[in-house]
C-alpha cells in the first residue's frame, strides 16, 4: 500500500471512530454546547502553520477540539427550530458520496449518481402524490429549493407575458405581483428578493397561521384589477407546515382562488410536505398537488444529514430554462434526459440526492409514513402531557409536529426557556408568535422516543417550578 493510500485509511478510521463516539453519546450527553465560538477560536485559529501534519492527526485534533462546541442536534432530546436527525443509511451514504467525490452536475460523466438521484426524485413524487411529470432538483436546503421554484415561476410568467427575461432582464419587464401568507417563512421573501421580485403583498392568516382564501381572493382582485388591459402576472406562495403551529394552508381552496386569477402557485413545504406521505394526514395536504412548484427539505423531516433541499417543478421546461445553461464544453448524455445541473442553481455540486435515496430505500413507503406518523404522535404526547401541568398554555392546535407553549406572561416564558436551555437535558427554542413570547417544541428526529418525551416534560416542569421559586 502506498503512503497516500495509508493516509486515507488512517484518517477515515479515525473519523469513523470519532463519528461513532459522537453518535453513541447522543442518548446521554448534555444537549447544548459548552463553549462559545469565540472561546473555541483559539483552538482553530491563529496564524496558518507553516508545516502541515498527517491527516489522521488533523481528524483527531478536530474531533477533540470541536467536541465542547457541538450541539447535540442528532439527539432525540433536541427539539429546537426544525432540524431533523440523521438516519443511519443516509449518513453512511453521505460518507460514500464524499469518498466517491463525484461532481454530480453531468449525467454522462457521473451516471451512477445521476441514476440514483433520478430514482430518488421519482420516489419522492410518488410518495408525496405530486404530478409525475414534475422535474426534481437537489439543492442545499428549502431556501434554495424555494428560490428554484420561484425562479421557474418567474421564467414562465414572463414568457407567458411575452417578455424575454433571459435577453432583456427585469428592467422594463411586466411587474409580477407576489402574494404570501402573513406567517410564511421569511426565506420566501429572501427568494423573491434574490429574484428581483420585490416585497410581496401580505395576505392575512387565521389564528393558526393559515392563509385565508377569501382574503387572498380580495388581494388578487385588487392588485390585478389595477392592470391596464392584459393579464397581470401573479405568483402565490403557500405553506405546508407553519413553524410555530405546524398548520397547513388550505391548499384546495387557496389554489382554486389563485388559479382563477391565472397565478403560479408555489408551496413552501420545508418540513410539512412529508405529511403527504401519511394517509391519515391527507386532510392537511388535500389539493397540494394542484400547485405548480414545491420546495422541501430532506434534512428536516426525512432525516438525512445536512444539507439537502428538494425543488419540485411541474413545468420542467420553465425550470430548465431558468436554471440550465448550454455551452459546448458540457456534453449532454445521448438519451436527451437533461442534466442534473439544469434543475438547481449550482453547476458543480456533491450528489446530495444519494443520501435521500438511501433514506427512502432503508425506510420504504411504509417506513417514511411511519416516521412522520411517529413525529406527529410524539408532538401530541408532549402537548397533552404539558397541557396537564398547571401554568402551561398550549397555544396551537397540535395537528402536526409543532407545539408552541406559553407560561403566563412573556417574562416568565422567557425565563423558563432560558432555564430549560441551561439545564441541558433537552433543547427547545424561544420564539415570538402572534405578539407573545413562546417556547417552541419541534419534533423532527426519528429517534425521539417515549423516554425522550418524559425527559422533555420533566425539564419543562422543573424549569417552570424553578422560575416560580
Ligand atoms: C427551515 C425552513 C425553511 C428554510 O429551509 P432551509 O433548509 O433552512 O434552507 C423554509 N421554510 C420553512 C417553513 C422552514 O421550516
Amino acid at each position: 500500500m502506498s503512503a497516500g493510500e495509508e493516509r486515507y485509511r488512517d484518517a477515515l478510521e479515525a473519523a469513523a471512530g470519532h463519528a461513532r463516539q459522537w453518535l453513541e453519546s447522543q442518548g446521554t450527553r448534555r444537549i447544548g454546547p459548552q463553549a462559545t465560538a469565540a472561546e473555541l477560536a483559539a483552538d482553530f485559529g491563529g496564524p496558518l502553520p507553516e508545516q502541515g501534519i498527517p491527516a489522521a492527526e488533523v481528524v483527531d485534533y478536530l474531533a477533540a477540539k470541536a467536541e465542547p462546541g457541538l450541539m447535540a442536534m442528532p439527539s432525540g432530546r433536541f427539539f429546537g427550530w426544525v432540524i431533523g436527525g440523521t438516519l443511519p443509511a443516509a449518513l453512511a451514504a453521505d460518507w460514500l458520496v464524499s469518498a466517491w467525490d463525484q461532481n454530480a452536475g453531468l449525467r454522462f460523466a457521473t451516471p451512477a449518481t445521476a441514476a440514483i438521484e433520478e430514482a430518488a426524485g421519482k420516489w419522492i413524487l410518488e410518495l408525496l402524490g405530486l404530478p409525475e411529470e414534475s422535474d426534481v432538483g437537489f439543492a442545499t436546503g428549502a431556501t434554495m429549493a424555494n428560490f428554484t421554484g420561484l425562479a421557474a415561476a418567474r421564467w414562465r410568467l414572463m414568457a407567458d407575458a411575452g417578455w424575454d427575461l433571459d435577453g432583456d432582464g427585469l428592467a422594463g419587464a411586466p411587474r409580477i405581483r407576489c402574494f404570501v401568507g402573513q406567517e410564511r417563512h421569511d426565506t420566501i421573501d429572501l427568494g423573491l428578493r434574490y429574484l428581483g421580485l420585490g416585497r410581496p403583498t401580505v395576505v392575512p392568516s387565521d389564528r393558526q397561521g393559515r392563509i385565508i382564501p377569501a382574503e387572498l381572493d380580495c388581494a388578487l382582485d385588487l392588485a390585478l384589477s389595477a392592470g391596464e388591459g392584459g393579464p397581470v402576472p401573479a405568483l402565490v406562495c403557500l405553506q405546508a407546515g407553519n413553524l410555530h403551529s405546524g398548520a397547513f394552508d388550505p391548499f384546495a381552496e387557496a389554489i382554486a382562488v389563485a388559479k382563477a386569477h391565472g397565478a403560479w402557485v408555489h408551496v413552501d413545504g420545508a418540513f410539512g410536505l412529508w405529511a403527504a406521505a401519511v394517509p391519515e394526514l391527507s386532510a392537511l395536504t388535500a389539493g397540494l398537488r394542484l400547485a405548480d412548484s414545491w420546495g422541501t427539505d430532506a434534512h428536516k423531516t426525512l432525516n438525512v444529514p445536512y444539507d439537502c433541499g428538494i425543488a419540485i417543478v411541474r413545468d420542467a421546461r420553465a425550470l430548465r430554462s431558468a436554471m440550465g445553461l448550454h455551452t459546448s464544453y458540457l456534453i449532454q448524455a445521448a438519451d436527451g434526459a437533461g442534466d442534473p445541473f439544469e434543475s438547481v442553481p449550482e453547476l458543480s455540486r456533491r450528489a446530495r440526492g444519494v443520501p435521500v435515496w438511501a433514506a427512502l430505500k432503508s425506510l420504504g413507503r411504509d417506513g417514511v409514513a411511519g416516521q412522520v406518523r411517529t413525529l406527529v404522535l410524539r408532538a401530541a404526547q408532549l402537548a397533552e402531557q404539558l397541557a396537564a401541568l398547571e401554568g402551561v398554555e398550549v397555544l396551537n392546535d397540535v395537528d402536526y409536529t409543532q407545539v408552541s407553549l406559553a407560561f403566563g406572561d412573556d417574562a416568565v416564558t422567557r425565563a423558563v426557556t432560558e432555564r430549560i436551555i441551561s439545564d441541558g437535558r433537552v433543547w427547545m427554542s424561544g420564539s415570538r408568535w402572534q405578539d407573545r413570547d413562546i417556547l417552541r417544541i419541534s419534533v423532527s428526529n426519528w429517534s425521539t422516543d417515549d423516554a425522550d418525551v418524559r425527559v422533555a416534560v420533566d425539564a419543562v416542569r422543573d424549569a417552570l417550578a424553578a422560575v416560580r421559586g
